[in-house]
C-alpha cells in the first residue's frame, strides 16, 4: 500500500469574543465559517497564525476593555484582525493600535473572512478541497455556550433612537430574520441537545415590523414574522424559551397567556420578561427618548402578574442621567417599591462618544451618580432578597448548568444564564444530575441572589419527552 502523508492541519486562528449575547452570536457565526473553511481554532496566542478580536463599544468601560484586548493580542501574537461594534470607530482603534491588520464593524462576516484569508491562507488539499465541508455533525455551527442552552438571534439593529445609545449608529436599523428561518434554527438547536433557547435582539418586541410581519410556513402552519407568532412557534419545541430585550410596548400583553399555559407540566413560554425600563421619571424618559407613561407601565406590570402570577421581571436602569434631579431619582426608587421587580441591573450614566444625551444640560456630578447608584442597589437588593425568600418551601423546576463537587449548579425558570442567580442543589451530584438535566428542586433557603435546595423525591426530571442531556 503506498504511503500517504497526513493531511496538513489547517491554519490556526485565535479568537477573543467580547460584549453582549448579540456579539456572541456574531462570534459563533464567524467561528462556524472559519471551521467550514478548514481553519483550526486554537486557545492560545502562541499557537495562532492570526487573532480575531470581536469588540464591544457600548460604554466607555467596554471600549477600554476592547482596546486592552487588542493591545494584548498584538503584544502576544502580532497579527490581529478587529471586528464588532468598536470597529465602527476605526480612527480610535488606529490611534491606539496602528498595526492591526484590518478593522470591520458588527455582522461584517465577509470582511473578517477576507482579512483572515489574507493573513493566514488555507493550504490547498487536493483530496478534500472539492468536498464541501459541514460546520458540525449536527449542522448547527459552532456554539460558544454550553451544549444545553443557546442564544437565538432574531434580528439585527434597532429603529429606536434612545439618546444614551449608539447601537443604531453601529448596527443600523432593524433587520428581522424571517420567522421560518428562526424557527428552523431553533428546531435544529433543540434536536442537537439544546434545552433552553434565549431569544436575543436589540428590540425583541419590534420583531418583524421591517418585514411587515411577513407570513411564512413552518411545519405545515403559517406564522407571521411577529413576536407573538414567533413565541407560538417556539412553544411547539421541547425546550425552555426565554425572551430578552423586550421593549415595553402594549402588545407585549399578548404573549402573557402563553406564559401562563403549560404543556406536560412546563410553561409553553418561560414566564420571564427582560424589559429594560431605564428610568421611571416621565421627564427623564422623554429626554432618553423612551416611552414615558410610567403609570401605564405599572398598571401593565400588575396586569401581567394577574394573568401569570409566576412571572419574573428583570430590568435595567440608568441613574445619574443628565439633568436627573434628586426628586426624579426618588421617583425611580418609588417605582422600584411599587413594581417589585425580581432582578435588576443598574448603571451610572456614562457618556458614550456619539450619544446625543451628552449634549443635554445638567450633567450629574460623578460622586452624586455613584451615591445614587449605591442607594438604588441597596433598595433593590432588599426587594430581590424578599422575592427570593418567598420561594423557600416551594418546588422549582431547574436546569442544571454544572456539577461542582457535591453541588449541582442550576437555574430555575426565573434565572437567565450569566445575569441572574443560581439554584444550588445540595445533593445534586448524589442524585446523579448532569449538565443539561432538568430536576424538580425543593427550595430550602435563599440569599440576595441565589436559592438553595434539594432534589424533590419523586419529582420529574424532565418537563419534556426528551429526558436527558446525554
Ligand atoms: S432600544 Fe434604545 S437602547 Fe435599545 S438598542 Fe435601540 S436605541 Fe439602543
Amino acid at each position: 500500500m503506498p504511503a500517504t502523508s497526513p493531511r496538513p492541519a489547517g491554519p490556526r486562528v485565535g479568537f477573543v469574543s467580547l460584549g453582549c449575547p448579540k456579539a456572541l452570536v456574531d462570534s459563533e457565526r464567524i467561528l462556524t465559517q472559519l471551521r467550514v473553511e478548514g481553519y483550526d481554532i486554537v486557545p492560545s496566542y502562541d499557537d495562532a497564525d492570526v487573532v480575531v478580536v470581536n469588540t464591544c463599544g457600548f460604554i466607555d468601560a467596554a471600549v477600554d476593555e476592547s482596546l486592552d484586548a487588542i493591545g494584548e493580542a498584538l503584544a502576544e501574537n502580532g497579527k490581529v484582525i478587529v471586528t464588532g461594534c468598536l470597529g465602527k470607530r476605526e480612527a480610535l482603534i488606529r490611534e491606539a493600535h496602528p498595526d492591526v491588520l484590518s478593522i470591520s464593524g458588527p455582522q461584517d462576516y465577509a470582511s473578517v473572512m477576507s482579512a483572515v484569508h489574507a493573513a493566514a491562507p488555507t493550504r490547498h488539499d487536493p483530496f478534500v478541497d472539492l468536498v464541501p465541508r459541514r460546520a458540525a455533525a449536527d449542522d448547527i455551527g459552532v456554539k460558544l455556550t454550553p451544549k444545553h442552552y443557546a442564544y437565538l438571534k432574531i434580528s439585527e439593529g434597532c429603529n429606536h433612537r434612545c439618546s444614551f445609545c449608539i447601537i443604531p449608529s453601529m448596527r443600523g436599523d432593524l433587520v428581522s430574520r424571517p420567522v421560518d428561518a428562526v424557527l428552523r434554527e431553533a428546531e435544529k438547536l433543540v434536536r442537537g441537545g439544546v434545552r433552553e433557547l434565549l431569544v436575543v435582539s436589540q428590540d425583541t418586541s419590534a420583531y418583524g415590523v421591517d418585514l411587515r410581519y411577513a407570513e411564512r410556513e413552518w411545519r405545515g402552519r403559517t406564522y407571521q414574522t411577529r413576536m407573538k407568532a414567533l413565541c407560538e412557534g417556539l412553544a411547539e419545541l421541547d425546550a425552555w424559551t426565554r425572551l430578552h430585550y423586550v421593549y415595553p410596548y402594549p402588545h407585549v400583553d399578548e404573549i402573557l397567556p402563553l406564559m401562563a399555559e403549560t404543556r406536560d407540566g412546563a410553561p409553553r413560554l418561560l414566564p420571564y420578561l427582560d424589559i429594560p425600563f431605564q428610568h421611571a421619571s416621565p421627564r427623564i424618559l422623554r429626554l432618553m427618548k423612551r416611552p414615558g407613561a410610567v403609570e401605564r407601565t405599572l398598571e401593565r406590570i400588575h396586569r401581567w402578574r394577574g394573568i401569570c402570577p409566576g412571572l419574573t421581571i428583570r430590568s435595567t436602569f440608568i441613574v445619574g442621567f443628565p439633568g436627573e434631579t434628586e426628586a426624579e431619582f426618588e421617583a425611580l426608587l418609588d417605582f422600584l417599591d411599587e413594581a417589585q421587580l425580581d432582578r435588576v441591573g443598574a448603571f451610572a450614566y456614562s457618556p458614550v462618544e456619539g450619544a446625543t444625551a451628552n449634549a443635554l444640560p445638567g450633567p450629574v456630578d460623578e460622586a452624586v451618580k455613584q451615591e445614587r447608584l449605591a442607594r438604588f442597589m441597596e433598595r433593590q437588593a432588599a426587594i430581590s432578597a424578599a422575592r427570593l425568600e418567598a420561594k423557600v418551601g416551594s418546588v422549582q423546576r431547574c436546569l442544571v448548568d454544572a456539577i461542582d463537587g457535591e453541588l449541582a449548579l442550576a437555574r430555575s425558570q426565573a434565572d437567565a444564564p450569566e445575569i441572574d442567580g443560581l439554584v444550588q442543589i445540595q445533593d445534586g451530584a448524589a442524585a446523579g444530575l448532569r449538565p443539561g438535566d432538568f430536576a424538580d428542586v425543593r427550595i430550602l433557603g435563599s440569599d440576595e441572589h441565589d436559592l438553595y435546595g434539594e432534589v424533590e423525591a419523586g419529582g420529574a426530571q424532565a418537563p419534556f419527552p426528551i429526558v436527558n442531556a446525554g
